[in-house]
């Protein structure tokens, strides 16, 4: 399978990783649209929302607590921060592996 974000989980390619646990991975975003943007992905190959209970029924709730525990690490627990997912090419997801965007650290009045 050729995966960008597989390839950083296993560690082939990159990344400026600022959280981990056994579910999740959590990096920057290489083309951030704030001052923080961090992507939170699955360790396992899940390729959108649509599939996440056939894969681990438990992982929404890792992936909400690495949006909180990243927002906190990261200063912008307090200020504000926005989780955008992406779900499906209609929408705008460029990458089939599920990810939850984590922008924060500017006023976000022009998304939304
Ligand atoms: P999508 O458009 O699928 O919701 O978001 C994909 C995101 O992945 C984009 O914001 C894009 O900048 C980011 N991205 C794509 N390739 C890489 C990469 O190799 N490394 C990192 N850190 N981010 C990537
Ligand atoms: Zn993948």
């Amino acid at each position: 399978m050729d995966c960008i974000f597989c390839e950083i989980v296993a560690g082939r390619l990159g990344s400026d990783q600022v959280y981990s646990d056994d579910r999740v991975i959590a990096f920057r975003d290489i083309n951030p649209a704030a001052p923080v943007h961090v992507l939170i992905v699955p360790r396992r190959h899940v390729e959108s929302l649509l599939d996440v209970d056939a894969v681990d029924a438990g992982l929404p709730t890792a992936m909400h607590r690495a949006v909180v525990e990243v927002a906190r690490r990261l200063g912008i627990a307090e200020t504000g921060f926005r989780v955008i997912i992406n779900n499906g090419e209609g929408a705008g997801q460029t990458v089939g592996h599920l990810h939850y965007h984590v922008l924060g650290g500017r006023t976000l009045s022009d998304l939304l």
